[in-house]
């Protein structure tokens, strides 16, 4: 199976991951707007791809996760996102085509670095770290569940509590431990951790800076600001996975393997580019066959030679 190194911003070293093929690629896009479902296939299809299977999906941080789907779409489906842009002034829709390989220099001397701090108070020292965090686990209804959310999303930064010489590792604590621990934390900690803190990384992942657009509309021609909010991490890999259907792939599927005989499955575990080729070269041989008679006219019988020998040139009865 076709692997490769990908870089880790949180652990500053490179972790090896499987190719992205087309079927995982379908079955994301299969899912892409339904919440649940697409939460559960992503950390699947994480999971499946690393090559070291000591690894858990809380072993990343959202930036990692950004950075490892930024790179399996490049290294998989290629490196150009068609992102459309609707102004607020005039609502015009302006086209931009990224090149993600330009997006991942850029944002590099932003969030290439590990985000770990800790904090001190008294006896007691709290690590922090950009975490991974998804609020759309938990379902919004009442004012309870709102306080429930914030603290979880407060106290998933803090990665380990340190009492004395007692290590106690809060990330892999079970989401009502960790609550319970965090709210016993002291006060004014806390609140250092929220200013000092939190704070300041929500405003790095919040507002990720994308590309320098102006509006199509030349009259108009308003800034705009294209930017991601990784705190939102599912939402983002939906952008950047969200150029095709499932649909459309099955169709691909069907129109290369009724062109090329080499059946479904085949394809199935190709990656998305080598598919997206596969019936771009389909297409055009097809069109090369189907093309009116150019001026000069092409002597079949000379050009296939090999393929059409044995056959009678002109059939005398048809003539
Ligand atoms: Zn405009």
């Amino acid at each position: 199976m076709v692997s490769y190194n990908i870089w880790v911003p949180s652990k500053q070293k490179y972790i090896r991951m499987f190719e992205f093929n087309c079927e995982q690629y379908r079955s994301i896009l299969k899912v892409i707007d339904d919440d649940p479902e697409f939460d559960f296939l992503l950390k699947q299809t994480l999971m499946s791809l690393l090559y070291d299977k000591t690894l858990s999906i809380e072993d990343f941080t959202i930036l990692d996760l950004f950075v490892i789907f930024l790179q399996l779409k490049i290294r998989s489906c290629g490196s150009s996102l068609k992102l459309t842009s609707v102004c607020s002034k005039c609502e015009t829709q302006t086209k931009v085509n990224i090149d993600l390989n330009n997006l991942i220099e850029r944002l590099a001397v932003h969030i290439d670095r590990s985000f770990e701090k800790p904090f001190t108070a008294n006896n007691m020292t709290v690590v922090c770290d950009v975490p991974y965090v998804n609020l759309r686990e938990e379902n919004l209804s009442t004012v309870s569940d709102l306080n429930k959310n914030i603290d979880h999303y407060l106290f998933s930064f803090i990665k380990t509590l340190i009492i004395g010489d007692k290590i106690i590792d809060i990330k892999n604590l079970k989401f009502d431990e960790k609550i319970l621990i965090c709210q016993n934390l002291p006060f004014n900690l806390l609140n250092e951790i929220k200013d000092n803190y939190i704070e300041q990384i929500h405003e790095i992942v919040s507002n990720l800076f994308i590309l320098d657009v102006k509006c199509k509309n030349e009259t108009c021609g308003t800034p705009l600001n294209l930017n991601l909010d990784i705190s939102n991490i599912n939402d983002v890999i939906r952008v950047l996975f969200r150029d095709t259907s499932s649909l459309n792939m099955i169709m691909d599927y069907a129109s290369v393997s009724s062109n090329i005989h080499l059946g479904f499955d085949f394809f199935k575990n190709v990656s998305p580019v080598e598919l997206s080729l596969i019936k771009k070269s389909v297409e055009e041989s097809l069109k090369e066959e189907n093309a009116p008679p150019s001026n000069e006219s092409i002597d079949l019988f000379e050009k296939y030679r090999l393929e059409t020998a044995g056959m009678v040139e002109t059939p005398s009865e048809f003539r």
